[in-house]
């Protein structure tokens, strides 16, 4: 099988493996875990922030940072396709009684003049705006790199109106290869930032989250309402820490291979997709052109050994991933291009 479906699905490597087993430990609730705070400190000054705080996945640390920055009857701004609006089991209203008030992005960027049309005037009828949710890269955007200009231009908006600001950066990484600038230079625009250990970066389990210090003691609390707060979690820190120092630089191979995946599946009658659009490693092929379901397709691959996932009507995505490799794209091209002409 090769599986595209996505970056969460590689495996840990033996060094991470013997990493878990050799990690020194200790019960993290009681801030007694060496591994974790190394990893957390670590984490941090990569971003260039006060605090970090381990969690167990992306959206724990997503749902954190809002819950944290917003109370019950607030409401916060993001893209209408964000991945906290749309694939977060409307935690923000569930648990925290936040209202969440969406905005139509460009390859996932905000246009800053309609956040700020979007900030709610001081009025005893309206909610108050107390955060702005950004995504970078952007997921349903296919993987897009949102600018840094942009970040700083809501950045400022934000600034001026007294709100703060969130990075779903489950993919930062990518962005920061994808550009070349540094963590920082994305951090330096939001107050907080989430991302992920366990997708590109390869590592089995686990995020960051990371703030200024009153912040993240916040969110400390909050982790600990969600029953996160984990005991010898430097098991799952230890393999963490081995993604964050090994792994981003490898990342552009992967970027690589999703160009490569893009400007084949191009080639290929009722396929559409603009390689041009591929900043990072995710592929967003439109399918309306072969006449049948992406379910049908999907199926179809799956029977002839490639795993990739919908995305939407007459959509599918491909994740590249440290476990492909670019043979086994150029396999999974044949197999695609076999596969597309026997539906036709
Ligand atoms: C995967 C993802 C998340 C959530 O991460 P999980 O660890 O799966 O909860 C959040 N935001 C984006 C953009 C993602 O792609």
């Amino acid at each position: 099988m090769i599986d595209l479906r996505s970056d969460t699905v590689t495996k840990p490597s033996e060094e991470m493996r013997k990493a878990m087993y050799n990690a020194e430990v200790g019960d993290d609730v009681y801030g007694e875990d060496p591994t974790v705070q190394k990893l957390e400190d670590t984490a941090a000054r990569m971003l260039g922030k006060e605090a970090g705080l381990f969690v167990t996945s992306g959206t724990m640390g997503n749902q954190i940072a809002v819950l944290t920055q917003a109370r019950s009857g607030e409401e916060i701004i993001l893209e209408e396709t964000s991945h906290i609006f749309l694939y977060e089991g409307a935690t923000a209203s569930a648990f925290g009684g936040v209202q969440t008030r969406t905005i139509k992005g460009v390859r996932g960027a905000m246009n800053p003049e309609d956040v700020r049309g979007a900030i709610r005037p001081s009025d005893i009828h309206q909610p108050v705006t107390t955060l702005i949710c950004l995504e970078n890269t952007h997921n349903k955007a296919g993987g897009a790199v949102v600018p840094t200009e942009n970040m700083r231009a809501i950045h400022e908006i934000a600034r001026e109106n007294n709100i703060r600001v969130h990075l779903d950066g489950a993919r930062l990484f990518n962005a920061v290869v994808a550009s070349g600038q540094k963590p920082s230079d994305f951090a330096q625009y939001v107050d907080t930032v989430q991302f992920c250990f366990s997708k590109g970066l390869g590592a089995p389990v686990g995020s960051m989250l990371v703030g200024d210090r009153a912040t993240i003691e916040q969110a400390r609390v909050w982790r600990k309402r969600f029953g996160g707060g984990l005991r010898q979690v430097g098991v799952l820190a230890a393999p963490a820490l081995l993604a964050l120092t090994q792994n981003v630089e490898r990342l552009a191979e992967d970027h690589a291979n999703a160009k490569f995946l893009a400007e084949g599946l191009a080639q290929i009658p009722g396929l559409a997709i603009d390689p041009a659009t591929v900043d990072t490693n995710i592929v967003i092929v439109n399918i309306a052109g072969l006449g049948v379901s992406e379910t049908v397709l999907i199926d179809e691959l799956k029977k002839s050994g490639i795993l990739c996932g919908g995305f939407g009507p007459q959509l599918v995505r491909f994740v590249t991933h440290l476990n492909i490799s670019k043979a086994d794209i150029v396999s999974a091209l044949e197999t695609i291009q076999r596969v597309v002409r026997g539906l036709a």
